[in-house]
């Protein structure tokens, strides 16, 4: 049997591990590193480039360069999410037939899926290359709040990129496995996660062969990538102020800045002052060139995104609150994620629960060391601890009058299974519609619509006398499935909740065909 990979698919950077004679191993790329860049494009002579390649020449190549696409996973084209990525992305979006979120890039249009497939078959190779073996299963980690469509989004890149997905697990568990590797303890351990494009705060129980979440919140639109965005925008403005102008229409500059914003931030994490340089950045109204050159210190950094730290500890509150503990219940705190390497972070985090984060695992590396420990259980049927994960939002159904009736409460251990009884709202009502919503609002509409559904040939009687019994199952990936019985008439309707975006069994074998068999594909047509 081959062996079975451990991946994390991150938003900036992608990671695989494996174990190997017992131990996991983070695999290096060709280039001798240890996180690929999460990046795809397609160059102007039609060569499909990822990771370190894409991201080289993302200044030159940006709107045929895609980054942070796991930001758009599982998200209307129509969603707020959407509009704003729409102004902050030099690459152009576009509307599916589901209101699925799709690409433009080298006038092909590709679904997020593809995108994310291209990443995971990247990573599959890097591995197989290492191994000197085909791989074809995998375990692949998501933010533990990602919400149902965002999972089954990544479960078909999987596909896509020829790997069959053995289980899709929360990215602070499969840290908190790589911390519990080895050890013994009974402890309670946080793990805040702040990577390049979202938050997650879980709170986990360590011991006995069993890991368990006892709760996670997060916000999935903080992370790395607005620091730097205020970092852009600190540094426009003081272009415009010494020069005069507005560099905020030439993508070309902005890609610049960008980078730059985020080598400035990550070197102020060693450091306490950096420089900005960026020579011809743009010309005044004579055509003569003007540079950038500007002079930004920690303090200064930590002034400008204060208030994105501060952020996280509602965040964090709420956790607690969750799992009914308070900070001096609190053993351990495990920092995963880039942008934890900044020291106000770890300051903030170190005062918030008190005690100094754990310094042992390194904050790029320790999810797919996680993964591939799974992996390996999963793979060889290894004994391992056994992991009891949470759903992270809560589930349920609209009801009449636009209210949000919930079956399964967040933070509910999973896999899971609920029932309630629902009926008609009407006189000789023969169907009803059952849409399936996620979410904490009590108004159903602010809440995600998953999938809907009509059961019919319920049978006409006075309102309020059919007996609806909606049944929901959450399976161990965090995948939610639906069904509707009507009690009198046996009559049942079900979904594998089919969000906007997912492709069909047979699109995805198609796709998994076209990029079979090499990793620098040929552009078709
Ligand atoms: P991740 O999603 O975990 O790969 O995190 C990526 C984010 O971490 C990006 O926004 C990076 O800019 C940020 N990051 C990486 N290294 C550092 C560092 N030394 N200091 C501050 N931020 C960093």
């Amino acid at each position: 049997m081959s062996r079975v990979i451990g991946i994390d698919l991150g938003t900036t950077n992608s990671c695989v591990a494996i174990l190997e004679d017992g131990q996991p191993v983070v695999v290096p790329n060709t280039g001798g590193y240890k996180t690929t860049p999460s990046i795809f494009a397609v160059t102007e002579d039609g060569k499909r480039l990822v990771g370190h390649l894409a991201k080289r020449q993302a200044i030159t190549n940006a709107t045929n360069t895609v980054y942070a696409a796991k930001r758009l996973i599982g998200r209307a084209y129509d969603s707020p999410e959407v509009a704003r990525a729409r102004d902050l992305l030099p690459y152009k979006l576009v509307q599916g037939p589901n209101n699925d979120t799709r690409v433009e890039v080298a006038g092909r249009v590709y679904t997020l899926p593809e995108i994310s497939g291209i990443v995971l078959r990247e990573m599959k190779r890097v591995a197989e290359e290492y191994l000197g073996e085909t791989v074809q299963q995998a375990v692949i980690t998501v933010p533990a709040y990602f919400n149902d469509a965002q999972r089954q989004t990544t479960r078909d890149s999987g596909r896509i990129a020829g790997l069959e997905v053995l289980r899709i697990i929360n990215e602070p568990t499969a840290a908190a496995l790589s911390y519990g590797f080895g050890r013994d303890d009974s402890e309670k351990i946080v793990v805040y996660d702040l990577g390049g494009g979202t938050f997650d705060v879980s709170i986990l129980e360590m011991g006995k062969g069993v890991i368990e979440v006892l709760s996670t919140c997060g916000d999935t639109h903080l992370g790395g990538e607005d620091f730097d965005r205020r970092i852009v925008e600190w540094l426009l403005e003081d272009f415009h102020g010494r020069q005069g102008v507005q560099l905020g229409d030439d993508t070309m500059a902005l890609q610049r800045l960008k980078d730059a914003a985020e080598k400035a931030k990550c070197d102020l994490s060693q450091v306490q002052s950096t420089e900005v340089n960026l020579p011809f950045i743009a010309a005044d109204a004579e055509e003569n060139p003007l540079h950038m050159s500007a002079l930004l210190g920690r303090e200064q950094l930590e002034e400008l995104v204060g208030d994105l730290v501060e952020r996280t500890s509602s965040i964090c509150q709420r956790a607690l609150e969750d799992a009914q503990l308070s900070v001096d219940d609190i053993d351990q705190v495990l920092l995963v994620g880039g942008q934890t390497r900044m020291p106000l972070v770890q300051k903030f985090v170190a005062e918030f629960f008190g005690k100094t984060p754990h310094k042992g695992v390194n904050p790029d590396e320790v999810v797919a060391v996680g993964a591939s420990i799974q992996a390996s259980m999963l793979g060889e049927d290894q004994e391992g601890p056994l992991l009891v994960d949470v759903t992270p939002l809560s589930l349920g159904i609209a009801t009449y009058g636009g209210r949000f009736a919930r079956l399964i409460e967040r933070n509910t251990t999973v896999p899971t299974s609920r029932q309630e009884i629902f009926t008609t709202t009407r006189e000789n009502q023969t169907a009803v519609k059952i849409r399936v919503l996620q979410g904490e609002s009590e108004v159903a509409d602010e809440n995600d619509l998953l999938g809907e559904f009509v059961l019919s040939g319920i049978r006409p009687a006075p309102k309020g006398d059919p007996e609806i019994e909606v049944t929901f199952d959450i399976d161990a990936n965090g995948i939610v499935g639906v069904s509707a019985k009507d009690l009198e008439t046996d009559q049942e309707q079900s979904i594998e909740v089919n969000p906007r975006g997912l492709l069909s069994p047979e699109e995805l074998e198609k796709l998994a065909d076209e990029y079979r068999g090499d990793d620098e594909v040929a552009v078709k047509g």
